[in-house]
């Protein structure tokens, strides 16, 4: 054996001696082997409430097709704000999510001191469910159905409170359409969630909330909130004798809440079709979608459950929303 031939041996074997040793780069180790730990979706409302729901069903789904665990972290403030900063600066690895509803795309138009950029720190991952949401009420209101609630709500002197998760959240953004569309004053009161707003109403400490399907439905089927009217151009199923707010008197009151996955810019492709993946699975997952209609909801179709098809919506509601803050003038800083 020659020289050359004895160090090319050693050069074959140190390559296959490298290839079998784990890859311990942190971007090509994502792709080599992902995930191979824990997953943490930040819900950046507080626990028990909407989007805390959402993050629930699909990380226990997510988490049985990608082989880890996926557990959620709530991280709650400033409308929401607060949890995306949080992923912004998280590594670009795939295992800090955030799940992020139509208050991203509001974000950059209100917060004009937001510490991350919504188009340049994430990545899409997919988009999940579009929520109908309701307009609730503590149980003790004198109301019994919409018109009467917006006599009462318009009545000289009337002093009303209506909570909402924060600004630019999903339920400020039904509570200033409410107030705009009746002209009349509310006072709003920001909380870290819906989730507490349901305490605050049950306990008639507030007098009302629009809020997602996924945290409302078990509240107004057990007749704990008084429930006023559907978001939606349709009744829900699963709320049938729930009007729709045009039912009501109120045609402009019609909200519909997205959702989709965000992971900090620069995660591997690889890393972000996996996920993406793993949702489409979690969407079409029996358990998940059964558990979707009981509270109202449905899963996106494949086909906007992608990268693409959340950065198309989210560059065009970033878009849409700009105008209509900047003309209101109301900032959140
Ligand atoms: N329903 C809230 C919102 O207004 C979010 C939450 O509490 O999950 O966006």
């Amino acid at each position: 054996m020659n020289i050359r031939s004895i160090a090319t041996r050693l050069a074959g074997g140190l390559a296959a001696v490298l290839l079998s040793l784990p890859v311990s780069l942190p971007g090509a180790q994502a792709q080599g082997r992902f995930p191979d730990r824990t997953i943490t979706i930040i819900v950046p409302f507080a626990a028990g409430g909407p989007t805390d729901v959402v993050a629930r069903q699909l990380g226990e789904a997510m988490g049985r097709d990608l082989g880890v665990s996926v557990v959620s972290e709530n991280v709650t403030g400033a409308g929401g704000t607060i949890g995306g900063q949080r992923v912004a600066q998280a590594r670009s690895d795939g295992y800090t999510l955030l799940l992020g509803n139509i208050g991203v795309a509001t974000a950059p138009s209100l917060y004009r001191n937001l510490p991350y950029d919504v188009l340049k720190s994430f990545d899409t991952v997919g988009l999940i469910t579009p929520v109908p949401m309701t307009l609730v009420a503590r149980p003790n209101i004198p109301a019994a159905n919409l018109p009467e609630l917006v006599a009462w709500l318009k009545r000289p002197g009337a002093e009303v409170n209506i909570g909402h998760a924060g600004l630019g959240s999903a339920s400020h953004l039904c509570a200033t359409l409410l107030r705009s569309l009746l002209q009349t004053p509310m006072t709003p009161i920001a909380f870290r969630g819906t989730a507490p707003i349901m305490t605050e109403l049950m306990a008639g400490r507030l007098d009302l909330t629009c809020d997602q399907t996924t945290n409302t439905v078990p509240y107004i089927q057990d007749n704990r909130v008084r429930a006023f009217a559907t978001t939606t151009d349709q009744r829900l199923a699963a709320l049938p004798n729930l009007p729709t707010a045009a039912e009501g008197g109120l045609p402009g009151l019609t909200v519909t809440v997205w959702h989709g996955f965000y992971v900090p810019a620069g995660t591997p492709r690889p890393v972000i079709d996996r996920l993406s993946q793993a949702l489409r699975t979690a969407l079409a997952d029996e358990k998940v979608v059964t558990r979707f209609a009981e509270l109202a909801t449905t899963p996106e179709p494949a086909d906007r459950a992608t990268p693409e098809a959340h950065r198309a919506l989210l560059e065009a509601e970033v878009a849409r929303w700009r105008p209509i803050i900047q003309s209101a003038g109301e900032y959140a800083d």
